[in-house]
C-alpha cells in the first residue's frame, strides 16, 4: 500500500488571498459535492480572507485543517453545518467547523486516506474551493508534482482510454448568458439544445458514458459544474457557450482551454464568462497561476484543437461564412480544477445578426452538436494510437 506522504501533498501553508482585509469575513455556507474518489468542497465566503493551512502529523495522515482569520459564522450560515457535516465519500469521512478563538473559524477535513488535494478560490461572490482527490491510478504519479507539460503524456503513457464524458452546457436558470432580445433568443437555451443533441448522437457510440450538467433550464454553480466531471470520474469535459462582442460584425468560432493569456480579447471573453470585470481577471493572476498549475494543460491543448478544427469544418460545409477564430487560451473558471482534459466551446456570436439568426435554425444547432461530435471522437482516436 502506498503511504500518503507530505510530499504528495500541495502545501500552500501560508495563503494570503488578493483583497484581504482587516475586517472581519463572514461564512456564509458550506457546500460539498462528493463522489467515490474526489470531493469539492466549497466555502462562501462574505470577502477575501487569510487561511493557514495545516496538516497534523501522523502516519498515515487522517486529517486536515484550516484556520479561516479574521472569520466567523454569517447569521445565515446553516445551524446544522455547524458542528459536523458526514460526508462518507468513500475516503473523506466528515468535515467540522469549530471557532476554538475569537474572530478564527477552523474548517477539518477527517479522511481514511488521500491523494492530493488542492484549494484555490473563485470570486463574485467570493468562495474558496478545495479539491480532495483519493488516491488513484491517475494520481498515483503525482502528477501535480511534476512540470505541467508532463500531464500531457499522463493520459497517453497510462493508456488511459476515454469512458466517461461530461458535456456542460453553459449558464441555466437565473443565468441566460449572454442575449439577443431582438431575436428573442438567450445563450441558456442554444447551450441546452446544442448538448442534449449532442448527448443523443452519442448513443450510437457504445462503451461511452455521457453525462450533462443539467438537462433543463437550471441554475447551477461555475463550480458545481467541474465538480460533476471530478465526482464521475470524467475522462473529458467540454463546455458549451455562444460568444457577443460590442463589435457587431464579429463573428465565428472559437475555442479554448485553461491558462494564462496576455490576450485582451481572450481576458475578455473569459471575464464576461467568469461573470468579473476584466481588470480583476488581471488581478487575479496569482490565483489563475495556481488553478493553471494543476490543469491538464497540453492534453486540454490537443483536445482543443480537434474540436475547434472540427467544428468548423463541419458548418463550413453548409455555412460557407463561417469564420476559423482558432484555438485560444484564458482563465475560465469553469474549468478550474478538471481532473481531466477539458474544453470551453464559443460556438458562434449571438450578437452578430447573421449569426443569430443561424442559432434560431434546429438545422444550425445539429451541425454545431454534429461538429463537436466528431472533434470529441477524433480525439479520442489518437489517445488509442498512442
Ligand atoms: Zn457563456
Amino acid at each position: 500500500m502506498k503511504k500518503i506522504g507530505l510530499l504528495s501533498i500541495l502545501l500552500s501553508v501560508y495563503a494570503l488571498l488578493p483583497g484581504a482585509n482587516k475586517d472581519i469575513t463572514h461564512l456564509k455556507n458550506i457546500r460539498y459535492y462528493p463522489g467515490e474518489a474526489y470531493t469539492r468542497v466549497v466555502l462562501d465566503l462574505s470577502a477575501p480572507l487569510t487561511i493557514k493551512e495545516k496538516v497534523l502529523p501522523g502516519d498515515p495522515i487522517d486529517r486536515l485543517y484550516f484556520d479561516l482569520e479574521p472569520c466567523d459564522f454569517a447569521k445565515e450560515f446553516p445551524t446544522e453545518k455547524k458542528k459536523r457535516i458526514t460526508v462518507k465519500s468513500g475516503y473523506l469521512q466528515q468535515i467540522r467547523l469549530a471557532m476554538n478563538k475569537k474572530n478564527s473559524v477552523r474548517v477539518v477535513f477527517d479522511f481514511d486516506k488521500i491523494g492530493k488535494y488542492t484549494m484555490f478560490y473563485l470570486t463574485s461572490p467570493f468562495r474558496v474551493v478545495f479539491d480532495i482527490f483519493q488516491e488513484d491510478k491517475k494520481t498515483a504519479p503525482a502528477p501535480t508534482l511534476q512540470p505541467v507539460d508532463s500531464s500531457y503524456s499522463i493520459v497517453r503513457q497510462l493508456g488511459l482510454g476515454v469512458r466517461t464524458i461530461v458535456i456542460d452546457p453553459g449558464h441555466g436558470g437565473k443565468d441566460p448568458g449572454t442575449e439577443n432580445l431582438s431575436l428573442n433568443l438567450s445563450e441558456k437555451e442554444i447551450t441546452l439544445d446544442i448538448a442534449l443533441q449532442l448527448k443523443s448522437l452519442f448513443r450510437e457510440t457504445p462503451g461511452l458514458t455521457v453525462i450533462l450538467t443539467r438537462e433543463q433550464d437550471q441554475y447551477l454553480a461555475l463550480e458545481e459544474r467541474t465538480a460533476i466531471a471530478n465526482s464521475n470520474k470524467a475522462d473529458l469535459f467540454i463546455s458549451i457557450h455562444v460568444n457577443s462582442a460590442p463589435r457587431k460584425s464579429a463573428h465565428g468560432i472559437e475555442s479554448y482551454y485553461l491558462n494564462i493569456t496576455n490576450d485582451p480579447w481572450a481576458m475578455e471573453v473569459a471575464a464576461l464568462e467568469n461573470k468579473v470585470n476584466g481588470k480583476s481577471i488581471g488581478e487575479m493572476s496569482d490565483i489563475v497561476e495556481q488553478i493553471v498549475k494543476h490543469a491538464q494543460v497540453s492534453e486540454s491543448k490537443v483536445f482543443t484543437e480537434h474540436i475547434q478544427a472540427s467544428l468548423v469544418n463541419r458548418l463550413l460545409r453548409k455555412y460557407k461564412s463561417t469564420q476559423d477564430l482558432g484555438v485560444k487560451k484564458a482563465p475560465f473558471f469553469v474549468l478550474a480544477g478538471a481532473d481531466m482534459p477539458s474544453s470551453l466551446v464559443e460556438v458562434a456570436f449571438l450578437s452578430n445578426a447573421a449569426e443569430g439568426k443561424c442559432l434560431r435554425s434546429p438545422a444550425y444547432r445539429g451541425a454545431i452538436a454534429d461538429g463537436l461530435y466528431s472533434g470529441i471522437l477524433e480525439y479520442i482516436e489518437t489517445l488509442n494510437k498512442k
